[in-house]
């Protein structure tokens, strides 16, 4: 049985919920639906577990301008960016458009019906539906979900000790006063070493060619000091000559309530 909606999107991860939000907002009589591939939603901050997962941008750069990031931590952790995008989502009813466990396999576009067909694995299932939509939104991020890259080393099979790929990190993962060597100097390795090294006997990173990295502190001065003396979002916005309050409303709104007080 085919299936049609205005708009389809691919990923319920960070963009895919904000597209959601902008579409709903700007075009609130289309109809559309979000197809995740996985049991949940979140994409890279539900996936990867690796010990101290953080963002790289500060999240003032990495949210929603819709939802400003009111946690103290410019530079946020993992689980704290997966809850930001699950209350996201609920607060705007973009949650109940997700449909979990549906993976796009196939698109096809059809200039005669100006419309595309999408053919869709239900993954627990495993059987196919169909889709049509007439704007296809591809928000499936950048990487392999189900195998991180992966080079060849050789005589790794050799080696006695465990290999862990970070996409693929699992709470049974001990470490504890064992020598670790981390294979690699980008954002993963940085974020990896100092966590590594709280509990591991020695950490060596191995890099083929070096990162420079400025050390900064999670907070960030200038935000919070904005976030004290500002509003969460501009008080006063002119629609058509006339001066409207609304933003202020729901500015005061959040200052009054102690969790949201400090709103970027
Ligand atoms: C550890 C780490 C830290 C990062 N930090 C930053 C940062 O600080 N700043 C920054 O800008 N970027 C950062 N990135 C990059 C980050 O992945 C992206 O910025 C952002 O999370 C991508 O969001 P997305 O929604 O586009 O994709 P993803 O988060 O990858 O989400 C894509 C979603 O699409 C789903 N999907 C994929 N294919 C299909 C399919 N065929 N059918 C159905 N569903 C599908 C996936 O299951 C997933 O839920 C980081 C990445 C990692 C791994």
């Amino acid at each position: 049985m085919e299936r049609h909606v205005d708009v389809l999107m691919v990923g319920a991860g960070i963009s895919g919920i904000g597209a959601a939000y902008h579409l709903q907002k700007h075009c609130p009589g289309r109809s559309y639906v979000i197809l995740e591939g996985r049991p949940r939603l979140g994409g890279t901050w539900d996936l990867f577990q690796y010990p101290g997962i953080r963002s790289d941008s500060d999240m003032y750069t990495l949210g929603y301008s819709f939802r400003p990031w009111t946690h103290p931590k410019a530079i946020a952790d993992g689980p704290a960016i997966l809850a930001y995008l699950r209350d996201t989502a609920e607060a705007y009813g973009i949650d109940r458009k997700i449909e979990y466990g549906r993976r796009v396999e196939r698109a096809a576009w059809s200039s005669e019906h100006a419309r595309w067909t999408v053919d869709v694995l239900e993954v627990e299932t495993d059987t196919r539906t169909r889709y049509t939509c007439n704007f296809l939104f591809v928000c499936a991020g950048y990487y392999d979900y189900e195998s991180g890259h992966t080079p060849e080393i050789p005589g790794l099979e050799r080696f006695a000790g465990r290999v862990v790929h970070p996409q693929h990190w699992t709470k049974d993962v001990d470490y504890d006063g064992k020598r670790v060597v981390v294979i690699g100097s980008g954002a993963t390795a940085v974020t990896l070493v100092p966590e590594l090294a709280k509990r591991a006997a020695h950490v060596t990173m191995l890099q083929r060619s070096p990162t420079y990295v400025v050390s900064i502190p999670a907070r960030d001065v200038v935000a919070d000091w904005l976030r004290e003396h500002l509003p969460a979002r501009p008080p006063m916005r002119s629609r058509g000559g006339r001066t409207c309050c609304s933003a202020w409303r729901s500015t005061t709104t959040a200052a009054a309530s102690p969790s949201t007080r400090r709103a970027g």
